[in-house]
């Protein structure tokens, strides 16, 4: 048995305070969202809260505003107006947030080993100007455990798999101590043990009260492993258990006509109908 993570050990002093936790606030509040980009708007009026410990889904078509959702939630990208509170206030420097980008925009050539990577997050958390100390080290350790790499701590980011590079993401936010991760399409290019394997890791972080949003293409990944479901195109469309929001309407609302969505006894398949058939749809 390893010992507790120190991820949710409150009862060490914090190394930083936690930038303006209000009491008895959801983790995540989002108040009538509004972002508008030059080319147009990416996401309208979206309201919603997350509970603590759960694990939602973020779903919709390319485009629908997933990524610039999490970029605001996570304090990357500037939000018009505090429509976004996270323990209360702004989401801006809160250390508890971890956002997980896209592997496809990660520049993997960069010189760096997999313990190096996951001991930025110690250094978001301490600061720079400072050298890691054993308790850094014996957290990175941990995290790399936690996530089953712990023998892979000196190899070259370049060398890893698609669900490696996954699982040191999670591994340097855990090391960061984030209570809400932000992971956006962490399944997109795993084959299927590679996404076993991610799951695992969730249900630990579940288990440890870890807050998890996730961006998915895949529907039926969505509604079988997951509490909740965002259905997302640039507004709300649907928002509940996967029962409640893979329903026929509901998909047909987010997807247009660019997918054929099949529902039955709470089983969703997707038919893709942009590229092929006979009579040619045309979605110009
Ligand atoms: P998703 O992650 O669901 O594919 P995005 O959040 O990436 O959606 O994009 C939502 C919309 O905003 C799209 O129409 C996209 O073209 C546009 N968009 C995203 N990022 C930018 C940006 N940096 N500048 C301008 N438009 C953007
Ligand atoms: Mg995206």
């Amino acid at each position: 048995m390893t010992a507790p993570h120190p991820q949710i050990n409150h009862t060490q002093p914090p190394l930083k305070a936690d930038h303006g936790h209000i009491p008895g606030t959801a983790i995540l509040k989002v108040t009538n969202l509004t972002v508008r980009y030059e080319s147009g708007t990416a996401l309208e009026q979206i309201s919603f809260e997350l509970n603590t410990g759960e694990r939602m889904a973020v779903v919709g078509p390319n485009g629908a505003g997933k990524s610039t959702l999490f970029k605001i939630i996570a304090g990357v990208m500037k939000s018009e107006g505090s429509s976004v509170k996270v323990f209360g206030a702004e989401p801006r420097g809160h250390i508890c947030i971890a956002y997980l980008p896209q592997r496809s925009q990660v520049d993997w050539n960069f010189p760096a080993s997999v313990s190096d990577v996951v001991m930025m997050g110690r250094t978001r958390r301490v600061g720079y100007l400072r050298w890691p100390s054993n308790a850094d080290r014996e957290i990175v350790k941990n995290a790399l455990e936690t996530v089953g790499m712990q023998d892979l701590a000196a190899r070259q980011i370049n060398q890893l798999s698609g669900g490696q590079q996954q699982r040191m993401f999670i591994a340097r936010a855990l090391a960061q101590e984030a209570e809400l991760m932000l992971m956006d399409e962490p399944f997109t290019g795993l084959d299927t043990p590679s996404q076993d394997e991610l799951f695992s890791v969730l249900d630990t972080l579940r288990s440890r009260k870890v807050t998890v949003m996730v961006a998915l293409h895949d529907l039926k990944l969505a509604a079988e492993r997951f509490d909740r479901v965002m259905l997302l195109n640039h507004r709300l469309v649907g928002l509940g258990t996967p029962a409640d929001v893979f329903r026929e309407e509901t998909l047909n609302q987010a997807y247009g006509d660019h997918i054929q969505v099949l529902v039955h006894e709470q089983q969703v398949s997707v038919i893709d109908d942009t590229c092929c058939g006979e009579d040619g749809h045309s979605h110009a």
